[in-house]
């Protein structure tokens, strides 16, 4: 089995990679990875073992047919994990989301056809439903995004549905929900408020802080991933769920009490534009059909995130983030 993996330098795609090559998958512990990563700010070549013999490392863009000519023939899926994937950035500069997620997808696509790579394993997010007051999306929910991101994953999605009906590529998608666990980037809300507090200074909530966002482990959603790439239904959407809802208000004042901290390390920033109240998920199809079910508790999830994030310094230290929307401005 040859994989290719795209975005495999970043958070969810790199932990999908180490964990393959670490023998996680039963059935794929001879697999052959590529990655191909074009090296963005959140992504890193130290993020991967990239001497392994299993694994070769491209450097190089979604959006290069060129290269995709090159790379794809003898691969047996693609699991497509590349993105831009900060709601802030895409509100203050969304060109880059429309480049890579829509069209860098579609390149993808083209290309996998043209290759005769077989499947196609599309990680896209719960962010393309929108925002719902109650109740919880179904796969059958209607696509509202609301962020030029999410905007710009949904019609990622779109062009993969496309691809299956119109040329019988074998597809699948997953819509996560929000992920956390090691080698995140500190832009997003659970490094960026670990680290600013392991580093003494304070860390800025939106809003009311009332926005409510569903938790998953890192390495429950990869592991849903591959239940998607062994079985999944040829054109079907797969929703992964968390294993904790909580308000934004919550989840800082369980990482304050981790590191320490109190309430008056909290300074309230204006709210980002066009913010999505809540997310729900229905995860039942997943459960159901492909037998998932996530394993790490929340509470446990996050204390040992923490707990990286301070064994982990010198790997955070070195790629801090250039300043991008208020959260930014505190950090
Ligand atoms: P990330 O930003 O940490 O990593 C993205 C990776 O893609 C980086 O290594 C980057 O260098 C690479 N990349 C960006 N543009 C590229 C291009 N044009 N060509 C090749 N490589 C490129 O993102 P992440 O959090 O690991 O998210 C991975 C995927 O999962 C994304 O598709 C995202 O939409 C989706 N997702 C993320 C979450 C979450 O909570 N982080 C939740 C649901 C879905």
């Amino acid at each position: 089995m040859r994989l290719l993996v795209t975005g495999g330098a970043g958070f969810i795609g790199s932990h999908y990679v180490r964990t393959m090559l670490g023998g996680g998958y039963r059935g794929y512990e001879n697999a052959e990875i590529t990655v191909l990563d074009k090296l963005t700010y959140a992504g890193s070549v130290g993020n991967v073992p990239a001497d392994h013999p299993r694994l070769t490392f491209v450097h190089g863009d979604v959006c290069d047919r060129e290269l995709l000519a090159g790379v794809l023939p003898g691969h047996d899926a693609v699991v497509h994990f590349a993105a831009e994937s900060h709601v802030d950035r895409s509100v203050e500069f969304s060109d880059p989301f429309v480049t890579t997620n829509v069209v860098g997808t579609q390149a993808l696509l083209d290309s996998c056809l043209r290759a005769g790579v077989q499947r196609f394993v599309h990680i896209s997010t719960d962010e393309v439903y929108g925002s719902i007051d109650e109740g919880t999306w179904t796969e059958e929910s209607a696509l509202l995004p609301n962020s030029p991101y999410a905007a710009s994953k949904a019609a990622g999605d779109l062009l993969v549905r496309a691809f299956h009906q119109t040329h019988g590529l074998h597809t699948t998608i997953t819509r996560c929900s929000n992920n956390y666990g090691p080698y995140q980037f500190p832009e997003k809300v659970i490094p960026l408020f670990v680290t600013n507090l392991l580093e003494g200074r304070d860390v800025p909530l939106y809003g009311d802080g009332l926005n409510v966002r569903e938790w998953v482990h890192v390495d429950d959603h990869c592991r849903a991933v591959q239940l998607v790439l062994e079985s999944g239904r040829p054109g079907a959407v797969y929703n992964i769920g968390g294993t904790a809802a909580l308000t934004n208000r919550r989840l800082t004042e369980m990482l304050l009490k981790l590191c320490g901290a109190g309430w008056d390390r909290v300074t309230p920033v204006e709210d980002r534009k066009g913010h999505d109240r809540r997310y729900a998920m229905d995860d039942t199809r997943i459960r159901e059909e492909l037998g998932y079910r996530p394993l790490r508790p929340f509470e446990r999830g996050l204390a040992e995130t923490v707990r990286w994030y301070r064994d982990n310094s010198e790997w955070w230290r070195s790629g801090r983030p250039q300043a991008v929307g208020p959260r930014a401005a505190l950090g």
